[in-house]
């Protein structure tokens, strides 16, 4: 495909568009409402639009490497801040991948250049969590990491000065933290929403309990049918 293709598809993307709805772009220009907002990873394969069937206008986006938000990244803080302060979203995503390149990386530690610094950030997030990572078998440890990692971020977003002012003047705004399948195009809920400045320890708690027992099941699960299809292979 070639950069010429890209402009060929955007003329017959914006002709169809107008002709099933008249009027949709001069609408947009107007302004933009959206009630959500996506924090999600730079990864080619994790469009927010079309994997939650949003349109132009519903859903404002910030990407990064690994969806990380750190309280000194300003790109970040200042999308956040636009998102609640001006546009009023209603609900916040963190949405991690599995097969996150960034999560590997910060699991294998390995150097992969400048982003190293920027995949510090999970490792800092992967020692916090190192006993409940090593007890899960070895092949289960990315895809707990990748929750994990949503789940933290969950967290930065929630302390950060634009959610606890927010939340100070009683806006309803909620920050949810999401997964999301490459292998089946499916979004996790990880269970690690919140609503409000307090009370969203035990939640905590309870959300990095659920993926420590998830992936242990899932780990079991697959052990017992490989065990079952070695048995399967035996000669009768
Ligand atoms: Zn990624």
């Amino acid at each position: 495909m070639t950069l010429q293709d890209l402009f060929t598809h955007n003329r017959a993307w914006a002709a169809e568009m107008e002709a099933t709805r008249p009027g949709f772009f001069t609408s947009l220009v107007q302004q933009q409402t959206p009630k959500y907002m996506w924090i999600g990873c730079s990864d080619s394969r994790v469009p927010a639009n079309q994997i939650t069937g949003l349109e132009p206008g519903e859903i404002f986006v910030h990407r990064n490497v690994a969806n990380i938000v750190v309280h000194s990244d300003l790109n970040a803080l200042s999308a956040i801040q636009f998102a609640v302060e001006r546009l009023k979203v209603q609900d916040i995503m963190v949405v991690g991948h599995y097969g996150c390149s960034g999560v590997q990386a910060a699991l294998e530690g390995a150097r992969i250049g400048l982003a190293d610094n920027w995949i510090r950030h999970i490792q800092d997030v992967r020692h916090r969590h190192s006993s409940l990572l090593e007890s899960l078998p070895e092949a289960a440890r990315a895809n707990a990491l990748c929750d994990i990692n949503v789940i933290e971020q969950v967290v930065n977003v929630s302390v950060s000065t634009v959610m606890v002012d927010a939340w100070a003047r009683g806006q309803s705004v909620r920050v949810h933290g999401w997964a999301f399948g490459v292998h089946d195009g499916l979004l996790q809920d990880l269970q690690m929403s919140v609503s409000g400045p307090v009370g969203f320890d035990k939640r905590y708690r309870s959300a990095i309990d659920s993926v420590q027992a998830k992936w242990t099941a899932q780990s079991q699960s697959q052990s017992e049918f490989q065990s079952q299809s070695q048995l399967q292979a035996l000669p009768a």
